[in-house]
């Protein structure tokens, strides 16, 4: 789809002039769009898994 840029026609797609005002309608392409950058993902700290040592249970 080709939309006018003066009077917003829809036009079929390939057309080089607006079939309704008879603008040069500019193709636009899909390069220029700007990409999402997305958001820094912060890292998880996962915190150092440290072995839990099982006390001595000779306390008696
Ligand atoms: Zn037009």
């Amino acid at each position: 789809m080709a939309f006018c840029g003066q009077c917003g026609f829809e036009n079929p797609e390939g057309a080089k002039f607006c079939g309704n005002c008879g603008a040069t309608l500019i193709q636009l392409t899909t390069e220029n769009t700007p990409v999402k950058t997305a958001p820094p993902t912060t890292p998880i700290e996962t915190p150092p898994t440290t072995p839990v040592e099982a006390p001595p249970t000779m306390t008696v």
